[in-house]
Order: structure tokens, then sequence, then C-alpha cells
């Protein structure tokens, strides 16, 4: 089906980025609601025309780990509106407040971690697409304790749009450091990407947030704090679980998830593994999760987290 703007109706503001604005939405023919994410272009009309086009390879992106895309559509005033699966239990980085100790279950970890490779190993080996934009935000989950992957790099006319728009749009704090370089770099850049997600999530706390006292502190506000984390990010050694105690519960990180996670933040990407180097390591972190060892434990975990959210938007009426 064609979607247009006038059967479109606006539930609720889900929050908005450097690109855009999402909200939750019904698209009344169908009855179905669906997240909309609208986002300004100042750019010509026929560069429009192209990100649409180069967005429809979206329509053949279907993997239980990728969300699903409706369509998208030019809207008057140069923006793009972008139709796509809604999951009701939000992105991971408003998730993460609403978890006991504010800190992400081992399982839950395990799950994740399986589903974010699952994810970039289909996009990459079916679509060559690489996602390159790995951070909270952008991976989502659904109230059953699915972990979907969204706003991803398909449209090379889009991402440029948007850089030309803010020098700062497309630099973020998860950025691997061969691309923070300028260097070529592949899709093993989303490994360091995410290996830096489940340490924050594994932690409950940013990465970069000089907590620990083993950083020199200084502000990360504003464009100054941010080259200077990013030379960091180049410059040092990669932040670690091995051998810090988890403030919370007095004891030291699971062995095997610091591992993996070291695997993922080696700064050297000829050295760093790919989706599907990680996915066949069957032994190690990801143990028992192609099996449903944690499905129940993952499952009643995001009914929880579903509550907490509701909870939280009935408080907020
Ligand atoms: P960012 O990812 O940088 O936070 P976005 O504009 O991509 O900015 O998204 C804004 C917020 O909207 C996200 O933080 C997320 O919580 C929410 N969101 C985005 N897409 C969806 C979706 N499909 N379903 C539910 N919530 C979403
Ligand atoms: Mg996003």
């Amino acid at each position: 089906f064609q979607l247009n703007n006038a059967d479109l109706v606006t539930l609720k503001n889900l929050g908005s980025g450097n690109s855009g604005t999402v909200s939750k939405i019904l698209h009344v023919p169908t009855q179905k609601i669906m997240a909309k994410k609208i986002i300004h272009i100042d750019s010509k009309t026929v560069i429009q025309t192209q990100i649409i086009r180069e967005l429809r390879i979206l329509h053949e992106c279907q993997s239980p780990y990728i969300i699903e895309f409706y369509g998208a559509f030019l809207n008057t005033n140069n923006t793009i509106v972008i139709c796509m699966e809604y999951c009701n239990c939000g992105s991971l980085d408003k998730i993460l407040p609403l978890c006991q100790n504010k800190q992400f279950p081992l399982p839950v970890l395990k799950k994740l971690a399986y589903a974010i490779l699952s994810g970039l190993s289909y996009l990459y080996t079916t679509h060559k697409i690489i996602h390159r934009d790995i951070k909270p935000s952008n991976v989502l989950m659904t109230h059953k304790g699915e972990f979907k992957l969204c706003d991803f790099g398909v449209s090379r006319e889009l991402t440029n749009s948007l850089a030309m728009a803010d020098t700062f749009v497309g630099t973020s704090t998860y950025m691997s450091p061969e691309r923070i370089q300028g260097l070529n770099y592949g899709v093993k850049s989303d490994i360091w990407s995410m290996g830096l997600m489940l340490l924050e999530l594994a932690k409950g706390v940013p990465v970069w947030s000089d907590d620990d006292g083993d950083n020199s502190s200084s502000d990360h506000g504003g464009p100054e704090g941010i080259l200077d984390l990013l030379q960091r990010i180049v410059n040092e050694t990669p932040p670690t679980l091995i051998g810090k105690i988890n403030p919370v519960t007095k004891e030291p990180y699971d062995a095997l998830l610091c591992s993996f996670i070291d695997s993922c933040l080696i700064k050297d990407d000829n050295m760093r593994k790919s989706p599907w180097d990680l996915l066949e390591d069957t032994d190690g972190f990801l143990k028992g999760v192609v099996a449903g060892e944690y499905e129940k434990d993952v499952k009643s975990w995001a009914k929880g987290i579903r509550k907490l959210h509701k909870d939280k938007s009935e408080g907020e009426k």
C-alpha cells in the first residue's frame, strides 16, 4: 500500500535525535500502529527523490533482527517521512534506567549480542550493508524480548545530506578508531560499536563518563569535548571490564562477558572478529542462546520492562 500523510494519526512523541523526530502513529486504512520518523533535509528535490529511491531497498530487508520497513515518502517543507515497525519497549537507552540496578542482566546481554550479530551478519551477507550507527538508541526491544536494529546506512544520499547539515551528525562516541581516523572501514567497525554498547549496558554507565577515575576528567559537552574524546578513542588502550569490580554486586564481571567485549574492542580491525566469526564461537559467551536457554528469563524480564514503561507513561499523563 501507498503511505501518505492524510492516513496517519499521531499518537505520541517517542523522541528525537540528531537526524529527526520519531512518533508513534496509527495508519488508519490498515489500523496498524507504526513508528514514523521525520527527517528535515535542505537539499534539492532531485536529491530528495534519490533518497526515497535508495530507501526502497529497505523493503527487501526482512529479518527477525531488523525493524520492518513500511515505506517512505517526501513531504512538503523539505521533510522525508519514514514509516517502520513500532517497538513497544523502546530503545535500549530508554530501557537501561528502568533496569534493576541500572544494569542489563547477563542472559539479556547474551541474547542481545546474538541478535545484533545476526542482524549485522544478515545485512552484510544479504545486502552488503554496513550498519554504521550501532548505539543503544538504535536497538529496539519488543515485549517478547526480541531485539531489532534500526537506522542503518542504506541511503548514501541521506547520509551525505545529513552530514552536510551539521558537522557533528554521525560523529558518535560509539565510532571505531579506524573510522574516526578517516581510514577505510567495514563491517567490523560495527563490532567495535557493539562492544562499547555492551560494556555500557553491563556497567550501567556510559563508557567514557570518567566515573572510575582511571581516565583524565574533562568536560565532554560541546565540540571541544567531543574532539578530545575522539582522540582518546584512537590513542588510549581500549576500555575493558577485565579486573574491574561491579560496584553494585561487589563482584567481578562475568569472565565470558569480559572476554567477549574485549574481542570486540580490539583497536586494530584486522585483528577484530567479524559478526559471523563471533557467531561461530558457540562455546563462549553465546553458548546456549541458539538452543533457547535464556528465552524464558529474557521474556519475563521484557514483560517487566514493558510494565515499567506503561506505568511511566501513565504517570506522565
Ligand atoms: P536517536 O536514535 O539518535 O535517539 P532517532 O531520531 O533515531 O534518534 O530516534 C529517537 C527515539 O525514538 C529513539 O531514541 C527511540 O527511543 C525512539 N524510536 C525510534 N524508532 C523507534 C521504533 N521503531 N519504535 C519505537 N521507538 C522508536
Ligand atoms: Mg535512531
